[in-house]
């Protein structure tokens, strides 16, 4: 059997691993122990499931197949991050990213995970909206790259470090609220304490505002934390750096927001980009304390990460802090996002598909 028409065991719940044994006419237990084999102890190979008899390993690897994403290329930055390549079945590439939560390299690990292959929004100012839209990734894909990275983290890293993956954000390559079901699957498997087990409460999602998929993340009874890529104020401004905009503008997307926060009870977070002489006058900083004071919300701003080829600019340190000083006078809830991983191109918007570099 070609490998490729193997049954894909990545991505299927407890359940369905249950069932899938029950079918090969083994008791549902050992279900069980594979289900544990891939999302605990990160194994794609069945002859290592030593728990599992010798016939049983066999037929799982006439019949089935793992497929965690190879790692084609991995990098290591200066502050500790890792940059990953990965290569899906269909030779597609994607990257995701593992961002030390301090300086110390001891720390646990936030981890950068994508959602497609390219995205399709293609905002003006980001390195993978430059790269066209692809396709959207399966939940196994999503979760193959949690699996991969902790794979590689394990090889590289004593055993006390490795197992120290202890935040989600979904904000690699791609719009993950246009690829809303798979997205959401992924965050069941992440969150299942059977297997993965991470908790709701570490898990971030980031959207450049698809209203629509807001309303429906709002009845999930999950509890995510939801970031909107604010970047601007005003819909003029909006619609050049955000073309999705022009779909759901901000009189569309504040009401889907303030229903998101009245059904979760959950605090949002605004991420706001800062692009010197574009979106951080004294003006804009006004408009922001107003469109944000009456939100239960925090505001992030994330320092423009250059790319090449591409017209903006980081703005200085004093200019950061200005507009950060405007924000809190105006009584926000603000912080500035610290800058991880861009000596190897692995901060935020700095993530393609056509790797090169
Ligand atoms: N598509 C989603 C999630 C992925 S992008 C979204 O847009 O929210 C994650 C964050 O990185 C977004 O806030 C995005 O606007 C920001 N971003 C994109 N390009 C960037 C760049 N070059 N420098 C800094 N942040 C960038
Ligand atoms: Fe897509 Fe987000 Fe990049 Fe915009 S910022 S192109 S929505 S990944």
């Amino acid at each position: 059997m070609n490998s490729l028409e193997k049954k894909q065991l990545l991505g299927l719940d407890l359940n369905q691993m249950e069932e899938y044994l029950l079918c090969l006419e083994e008791p549902r237990f050992r279900g069980r122990q594979v289900y544990k084999w891939i999302y605990q102890k990160e194994c794609s190979s069945f002859y290592e499931m030593s728990d599992l008899p010798r016939s049983l390993r066999k037929k799982l690897d006439e019949k089935a197949r793992v497929s965690i994403p190879r790692v084609l290329k991995q990098r290591v930055g200066k502050d500790g991050s890792r940059k990953f390549l990965m290569e899906l079945d269909d030779k597609k590439k994607i990257e995701c990213v593992l961002l030390p939560q301090s300086r110390d390299r001891k720390s646990s690990y936030t981890l950068c995970l994508s959602t497609q292959v390219g995205c399709p929004i293609a905002c003006n100012f980001c390195a993978t909206g430059q790269s066209g839209f692809q396709r959207n990734l399966k939940a196994f894909e999503i979760i193959g790259q949690y699996l991969g990275s902790k794979k590689e983290l394990n090889k590289r890293l004593k055993s006390s470090q490795a197992e120290l993956i202890s935040n989600i954000v979904y904000m690699g390559m791609g719009e993950p609220l246009l690829n809303y079901d798979e997205v959401i699957r992924s965050v069941h498997m992440l969150n299942d304490p059977r297997g993965i087990n991470l908790g709701q409460r570490r898990i971030t999602i980031s959207t450049s505002g698809e209203a629509a998929g807001i309303k429906k993340l709002a009845q999930e009874n999950i509890q995510l934390t939801l970031a909107i890529s604010l970047h601007a104020c005003d819909n003029t401004l909006r619609d050049q750096l955000i073309p999705l905009n022009r779909k759901y503008p901000l009189e569309v997307l504040f009401p889907a927001v303030e229903d998101y926060i009245a059904i979760t009870g959950r605090r949002v977070t605004f991420e706001y980009l800062l692009l010197d002489e574009v979106n951080m006058s004294r003006n804009d900083a006004h408009k922001m304390i107003k469109l944000l004071k009456p939100l239960l919300a925090n505001v992030n701003l994330i320092p423009y990460n250059e790319i090449e080829g591409l017209p903006f600019k980081k703005p200085e340190t004093a200019k950061i802090w200005q507009f950060y000083q405007w924000l809190q006078d105006g009584g926000l809830n603000v912080s500035i996002r610290e800058e991880r991983g861009s000596d190897i191109n692995a901060a935020c918007g700095q993530l393609r598909s056509d790797y090169r570099r």
